[in-house]
């Protein structure tokens, strides 16, 4: 079939060229570093519904094999275990740069490498986004936002972080990624997007992340009490994973850099969310307070009005009718593991 395109304009074939009407856009080359773990994983899934060539880059530090094991046998897919903090040589249209623990208690294991890898790492991609004339799109976080004294949060609000505190690593890191991305962008012309996304959940996070959905849903599955930390009344605001993945999807093919929230504005205190765990698996399940982390913002919840608005995106899935997507998968892991 011919695959007559004209070019999508602005170079790096970032977009794919854009496809005279009827006629079908041109397969793409992707990287997503990261690719191995929950949220790359679920994008993964996705692209390869078109006709791309997908590459998953990953060291599998909280990333595991199996959630991308169903494509290994696909001649356009390929899984390369690779540290991003060193550089790598590819040739490809698009990067969605992934890779960086998300749990807290993940990235507060090593917090030197934490910091590595959103720094050196989100350079090297950077630098290789540049070579070779690809779009990068960086998934930063809501963290940036620190302990907000704004609510909810506007991608304009410059944030309230602490630089030297245990979390630092992490927010701070992402911070520097969205400079380098930004000075990339104005330095070196590199097609750039950046999404803040906010607190994600669904089917194949790691179950014993320390994440408070994952918690909450392991522990009412094997019966135990869910622990709430501190007075359980700080907020978040919990977004389903596919809607997520849309909304990446649209920013990268869109035309605008960002920095844009990508979250689900409905708010729950944890008690609220514990409710709501206890409603979907075990109306005889309990909660245990213990001690809140340092540094724990006190709440959390995006404003998208601009996200609706340039990518005309939006989430679709509520916590109630997520939550229960992800109970099917926990507790076939669950069981899997009793047995
Ligand atoms: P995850 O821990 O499940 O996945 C991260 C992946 O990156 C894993 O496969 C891991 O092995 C890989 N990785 C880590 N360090 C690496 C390195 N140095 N080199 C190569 N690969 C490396 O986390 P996730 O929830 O899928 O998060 C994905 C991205 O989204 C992260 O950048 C995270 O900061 C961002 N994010 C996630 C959330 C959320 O709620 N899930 C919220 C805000 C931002
Ligand atoms: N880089 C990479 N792959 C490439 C091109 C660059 O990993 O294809 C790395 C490179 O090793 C460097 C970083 O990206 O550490 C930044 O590259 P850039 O060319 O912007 O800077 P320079 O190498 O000039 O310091
Ligand atoms: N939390 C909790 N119980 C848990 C794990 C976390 O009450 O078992 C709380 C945590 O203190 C924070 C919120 O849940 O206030 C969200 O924590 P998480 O680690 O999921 O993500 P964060 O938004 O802090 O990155």
């Amino acid at each position: 079939s011919a695959l007559l395109t004209i070019s999508g304009g602005g170079g790096g074939g970032g977009g794919g060229g854009v496809g005279f009407r009827g006629l079908r856009k041109p397969p793409l080359r992707i990287v997503v570093t990261g690719g191995a773990g929950f949220v790359g994983a679920t994008l993964v899934d996705k692209l390869k519904c078109a006709r791309n060539s997908v590459i998953v880059v990953d060291n599998f530090f909280t990333g595991r094999k199996e959630n991308v094991a169903h494509h290994l046998r696909n001649p356009r897919f390929e899984l390369i275990r690779h540290d991003v903090v060193e550089p790598i040589l590819l040739e490809v249209d698009q990067i969605y740069h992934l890779a960086c623990p998300a749990s807290p208690v993940h990235y507060k294991h090593n917090p030197i490498k934490t910091i590595k890898t959103n720094v050196m790492g989100t350079l090297n991609m950077l630098g290789l986004s540049k070579r070779i004339g690809a779009r990068f799109l960086l998934t930063s976080t809501s963290e940036v936002y620190g302990d907000p004294l704004e609510h909810p949060q506007k991608e304009t609000y410059w944030g309230n972080v602490n630089p030297i505190g245990v979390r630092s690593c992490y927010d701070e890191g992402k911070r520097t990624a969205e400079t380098l991305t930004m000075d990339y962008h104005r330095g070196a012309d590199v097609e750039v997007r950046i999404a803040r996304i906010f607190n994600t959940y669904g089917p194949r996070m790691c179950i014993d992340d320390g994440r408070v959905v994952s918690n909450f849903v392991a522990q009412a599955l094997r019966r135990q009490p869910m622990t709430v930390y501190g007075d359980g009344k700080q907020t978040r605001s919990f977004q389903y994973v596919s809607d997520l993945v849309d909304g990446l999807v649209a920013l990268m093919e869109g035309d605008h850099i960002g920095p844009f929230n990508l979250g689900n504005p409905g708010e729950f205190t944890m008690l609220e969310l514990a409710k709501v765990v206890k409603e979907t698996i075990d109306p005889s399940a309990t909660i245990e307070f213990r001690p809140n982390t340092a540094d724990d913002p006190h709440m959390r919840k995006p404003d998208i009005t601009k996200a609706k608005q340039l990518l005309n995106w939006e989430p679709k899935i509520s916590l109630r009718e997520g939550l229960p997507l992800m109970v099917t998968d926990f507790r076939q892991r669950v069981l899997s593991e009793q047995s």
